[in-house]
């Protein structure tokens, strides 16, 4: 017996997703609930399958099944499929299991011919309706199963436009569609050497297959490439009996949000157009009415609307997107799906779902997506600086962009590579578009409302999205854009700001964002969830502070080379290096002293009564030191030029021996951190002093100060050991044994060489802390020299999926993982108490954080604006794999 691979709708579920497709289960289960659907039958996931592997052909077996459920479909609507006088027809939607919007293509009105067009015209008494019909099958047919470019159509029903002298597609007379209806064949014919099919079944046999193979063309595969969809999902296809919007003005079609998509708002949102089919709504095809002229133009219909609307959204636990059709006045419900949100929107709706009960705290936390907080937490514009607005069009997307204007996504994509930022500017968007949406910035088209193609994918994708636009008129073939009398060219850069729908001429500076009160509280349910801390990387007061506000339980990494660098400060630097002695270098050092010790002051003040994690110095000397090239030539010039004074010449040929001396055939392994500090212990022991000196004036003023020392760079135990040495010694002899008490520092290292972690168990003999340093973790454990390799090959491995990611951005779990792992178990069974942590860019990728919570560290220390999205990734860490020792345990049982 085969397998069933037809399901009819009234036979579905929503948890049957990955047979039936995420539109498939939703209508199973809105006909479940009563709702008003018209009846269908899903062909399943598996049916898909199972076609690619007979090499793209649908098996007898399948087309007896799909007969099968027609017959019932028949039965259950009084109509048959292909009957001259009472015809049935279907629509053929693509379902997949993740919800890919606009990647498929749908077919409406299957089951038209010459005859029974007749005879759904005769029924109706409306010719007009029956032939428009049976031109929309054409056209999506010829398209999406003949594979003719859309624009072939578009074109002939444009001339026809001309000829009755129309301007809209409602229109036309029905004569006007006969006429195009033959001009349509004719098309078909030359284009693909074949008429139009008349066999209904055929229609529909060719339709399946198509939907089936679009699984594979190039957007869609796209489109699963960015969003992690398998490609062994597959899809299923919907063939549902037809509802008809376009009957005339008691008729209608539309989309609905229960809340409102870009402000989270809980107000009943979207748009419909009366006397319309399908697509019109979101193709941008007319400007659409706002949902709230339905309530007086149809009063009953918005009452049942809403209220199935509320109901489908409480079943779903979620704000729900729903497409509609009205026919003769009465309502058909086509699709539920979870609607996309923005950031903001998300977090709204999240925390309203708590408090209006429908959902816990940890599925509200559970539900953020972290990748979009990031950039809620970047973007908006500086209102000052705001003089010239161009136009403005709806707000379809939050969040300003700043880039330079192009008019196709081919272009959009090319500049992007070439490390331009764009905004790419479109009448209106469509799938082919996608690669050029995910190049740039923010989207800007001239039509198409709230619903449409480019403020979908650009809300999903978490981008700025202006949409309708219609003051704006962009003339492709000259690549400019006109407004009233201005002209904007390529290039130009522009800023759109998709929160207000403003178009602004020049790049606008953007100011970083404000905490809402929905996030402060995700934030506060997250905290309670989580045992993962969070510190921050900071290396002064005012990121510091920053960095408390965003809720930092820490300092995990202050770098003091970045007080080097200081301009005031970088001569007496460059004196203490270049010293010739060591009285002179003490002099210089005693300079810098009261430098350093007011910067850690900064930080104790405003990290009062939290740990403060200060690495001693890290880079070689010769980063504070002029390029060597650039004295070569200058002591040429000195030498055989004849220029400058005798002292000039003295000065350069004295740094150039000093900055020939320090000269390292491969600095990123040469004489830094701790190796430093070992060859120069005077460096390290004013810096020491300084910290302890700042402690010993903090704990004078009250303040609680809670200082972690770093040694960076350490790879045998002895380097930690005589340095440890050197901080006890510091501390005691700067605060003395009574203060020391008021002051518990802790002295640790960074992980990031390897045999630091493999010698783990005796380097943590003089370890209170572990941190890893995982940017030269993974330098070194793959050998690579980042900015060799982000230059170079990384981005071709990615690409190849030779690896999964660019190891820099997201922890490589495998190797460096690996490692870490060793490091914190080896170190705790010699201490238990052993604190452990992560500083650098992993700190803040969410993968980076489920890794470091199940290997049990303490803290995660990342740059300030991510702090938000780490307290919530740790939430959902604890959520998905609770307590990690208890997971570990579980495991070795
Ligand atoms: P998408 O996945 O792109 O949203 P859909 O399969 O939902 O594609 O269909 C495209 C449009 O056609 C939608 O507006 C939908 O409501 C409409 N549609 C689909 N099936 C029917 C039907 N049986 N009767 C009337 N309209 C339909
Ligand atoms: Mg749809
Ligand atoms: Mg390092």
């Amino acid at each position: 017996m085969i397998q069933k691979q037809v399901v009819p709708f009234q036979e579905g579920n929503a948890s049957m997703k990955a047979l039936l497709g995420g539109k498939g289960a939703n209508l199973a289960e809105m006909t479940r609930a009563g709702l008003p659907v018209p009846p269908g039958f899903t062909i399943t996931t598996e049916a898909c399958l199972a076609f690619f592997k007979v090499g793209n052909r649908i098996s007898e077996g399948l087309l007896e099944q799909i007969a099968e459920a027609l017959k019932q479909l028949e039965k259950q609507k009084g109509q048959t499929f292909g009957d001259a006088s009472n015809p049935l027809l279907v629509s053929v939607r693509s379902g997949s299991v993740s919800s890919m919007p606009g990647m498929m293509d749908t077919i409406l009105n299957l089951g038209l011919n010459d005859l029974t067009v007749q005879g759904l015209a005769a029924l109706t008494n409306n010719e007009k309706f029956a032939y428009d019909c049976y031109r929309r099958l054409m056209q999506m047919f010829g398209n999406v199963v003949l594979g003719i470019e859309g624009y072939h159509f578009e074109q002939l029903l444009h001339r026809l436009k001309e000829k009755e002298g129309v301007q809209q597609d409602q229109d036309v007379t029905a004569d006007g569609w006969k006429s195009l209806i033959e001009d349509y064949k004719a098309c078909i014919l030359a284009k693909t050497g074949q008429a139009f099919p008349q066999h209904v079944y055929e229609q529909l046999r060719l339709a399946v297959e198509a939907v089936f193979k679009s699984w594979n063309n190039q957007r869609a595969q796209i489109y699963r490439k960015i969003n992690r969809i398998p490609d062994e999902q597959g899809t299923a296809v919907n063939i549902q009996s037809m509802v008809f919007g376009n009957m005339g003005s008691s008729c209608g079609t539309g989309v609905v949000f229960t809340r409102n998509p870009s402000t989270g708002e809980n107000t009943f949102f979207g748009e419909y157009l009366i006397n319309a089919q399908g697509e019109d709504v979101v193709a941008g095809i007319r400007t659409p009415l706002a949902i709230a002229a339905l309530k007086s133009e149809m009063p009953q219909i918005y009452e049942q609307l809403f209220s199935a609307s509320k109901q489908l959204e409480k079943h779903y636990k979620d704000m729900q997107d729903i497409e509609f059709t009205v026919e003769n006045n009465k309502l058909y419900l086509l699709q539920t799906r979870n609607g996309k949100r923005n950031a903001q929107a998300a977090l709204k709706i999240a925390v309203d779902l708590v408090q209006e009960s429908l959902l816990t705290k940890q599925e509200a936390v559970e539900r953020i997506e972290v990748s979009h907080l990031d950039q809620l937490l970047h973007r908006g514009i500086d209102e000052e600086a705001v003089k010239d607005v161009l136009a403005k069009g709806l707000p379809a997307s939050p969040g300003a962009a700043v880039g330079q204007l192009v008019f196709d996504a081919d272009t959009a994509a090319e500049w992007s590579r070439a490390g331009k930022t764009v905004i790419l500017a479109r009448n209106e968007t469509t799938p082919e578009d996608i690669h050029g949406v995910i190049a740039s910035e923010g989207v800007l088209t001239s039509r198409g409302g709230m619903t449409s193609h480019a403020a979908v994918v650009a809300r999903g994708m978490g981008k700025p999205c202006v949409c309708g636009c219609e003051e704006v008129r962009i003339v492709l073939d000259e690549k400019r854009m006109f407004a009233g009398s201005r002209v904007v060219e390529e290039g130009d850069w522009i800023t759109l700001d998709g929160a207000s729908g403003r178009v602004i001429i020049g790049a606008m500076p953007l100011h970083e964002a404000r905490m809402t009160d929905e996030l402060l509280v995700m934030l506060k349910w997250a905290d309670d969830i989580r045992t993962l801390k969070v510190y921050a990387n900071a290396d002064n007061p005012e990121d510091a502070k920053i960095a408390r506000q965003l809720g930092a339980q820490g300092i995990g990494l202050c770098r003091t080379e970045h007080m080097f660098f200081s301009p005031t400060r970088l001569p007496v630097v460059q004196r203490m290096i270049l010293a010739d002695d060591k009285e002179d270098r003490l002099q210089a050092l005693a300079q810098l002293l009261p430098m350093q010790k007011s910067d850690f002051e900064g930080m104790f003040e405003e990290m009062d009564g939290l740990p403060v994690t200060i690495r001693l110095l890290d880079p070689p000397l010769h980063e504070f030191l002029p390029n060597l090239e650039d004295l070569q030539k200058r002591h040429s010039e000195l030498t055989y030029g004849h220029a400058g004074s005798d002292l000039e010449r003295e000065e350069i040929a004295h740094l150039l021996r000093k900055v020939q001396a320090l000269h390292e055939a491969n600095p990123m392994l040469g004489q830094r951190g701790c190796r430093l500090g070992i060859v120069y212990p005077e460096i390290y022991d004013m810096q020491i002093e300084a910290i302890f000196r700042a402690a010993s004036g903090c704990i004078d003023r009250g303040i609680r100060v809670l200082p972690e020392i770093m040694i960076p760079l350490v790879g045998h135990a002895n380097e930690l050991k005589i340095l440890r040495e050197l901080v006890d010694f510091v501390a005691e002899q700067v605060l003395g044994k009574d203060k020391l008490r008021d002051c518990p520092y802790k002295v640790g290292t960074m992980i990031e060489v390897p045999r630091a972690a493999l010698t783990a168990r005796q380097i943590v003999a003089y370890a209170d802390f572990f941190s890893f340093g995982t940017n030269d973790l993974t330098q070194m454990t793959y050998g690579y020299s980042r900015d060799d390799a982000e230059g170079k090959f990384l981005t071709h491995y990615v690409d190849q999926k030779l690896l999964p990611h660019n190891p820099f951005q997201v922890l490589d779990t495998e190797g460096v993982g690996q490692l870490i792992d060793l490091a914190v178990n080896a170190g705790r069974l010699v201490k238990p108490a052993l604190k452990t942590g992560i500083c650098g860019e992993h700190g803040g990728d969410k993968e980076s954080i489920f890794f470091c919570h199940l290997t049990g560290l303490d803290y995660v220390s990342c740059s300030p604006y991510r702090i938000p999205l780490a307290r919530i990734a740790a939430a959902q860490a604890f959520i998905m794999h609770g307590v990690p020792g208890e997971q570990k345990v579980a495991q070795a049982i």
